[in-house]
């Protein structure tokens, strides 16, 4: 059976203050073939595994330089976000590539260092609007994942996002129909890159205004394996109702 992953991505939301929703996991049983991570700004990483693990939730970042150390002022190494407490760490999500223009190379040197400092990597791809309605959704997507996905990947080290872009934080989620087949051609591209075997057994997530009133449908969608969430893991108990819905 394929492991699912459940993430809440914080952005650059959450202080010190906010470290109390974690409290809301109390009760909360995560089964073995879920992972459940939060990622919260790098600020928290520390404090917030700490806290998680109590709860069997492990803790990812939302970014990384693709160096390991150097004079880049302001930047966080994958290899510190590991040494923080991370065991996962988000790459490639819209909010870097668009208004940080990341490409897809960029993006791949990232994913590299953090397979290389030993965290699991959340590789987001996923069309806009205006690619979408020109018809472009498989070739994007196609595109991303052949020039995002780093030598190094296996089904292990990698989890597939599929976030389309008008769907992030606009409460407006993807068709079931559409979830299917943008996941389903992921899985049969990653077949190409990484082998069957792999493809297989790769986790693929859908982002892209998930809650707990939608969670369940989509989470039952054909090759969906779980869920990048973030504007609903802002709150513990809307986080923690999202984690039961994957739960089978
Ligand atoms: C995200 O940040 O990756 C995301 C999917 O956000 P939201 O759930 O708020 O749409």
């Amino acid at each position: 059976m394929r492991q699912r992953l459940i993430a809440g991505n914080w952005k650059m939301n959450g202080t010190g203050i906010d470290l109390g929703e974690v409290a809301k996991f109390k009760g909360l049983s995560i089964p073995a073939n879920l992972t459940a991570v939060v990622c919260p700004p790098s600020t928290l990483i520390h404090r917030m595994s700490e806290l998680l693990s109590e709860f069997a939730i492990e803790t990812g970042g939302q970014d990384c330089h693709q160096l390991e150390a150097g004079a880049y002022t302001g930047n966080v190494s994958a290899r510190m976000l590991a040494d923080a407490g991370a065991t996962h760490c988000i790459v490639g999500h819209s909010e870097r590539r668009v208004g940080h223009g990341e490409s897809n190379e960029l993006v791949r040197s990232k994913a590299k260092a953090c397979i290389s400092a030993g965290l699991k990597t959340i590789l987001c791809v996923g069309e806009t609007e205006h690619e979408r309605l020109a018809g472009r959704t498989h070739q994007v997507v196609g595109d991303q994942l052949s020039e995002s996905i780093p030598e190094t990947a296996n089904d292990r080290n990698l989890v597939v996002a599929y976030e389309p872009v008008w769907a992030i934080g606009t409460g407006r989620t993807a068709e079931r129909t559409q979830i299917e087949d943008a996941h389903g051609f992921i899985r049969s591209h990653c077949s190409k890159l990484l082998g069957s075997r792999a493809a297989e057994n790769i986790a693929i997530v859908y982002g892209g205004s998930v809650n707990p009133k939608n969670s369940a449908e989509i989470f039952g969608t054909r090759d969906v394996d779980g869920g990048l969430v973030g504007g609903a893991s802002l709150n513990g108990d809307d986080f923690a109702a999202v984690l039961n819905a994957c739960q089978d």
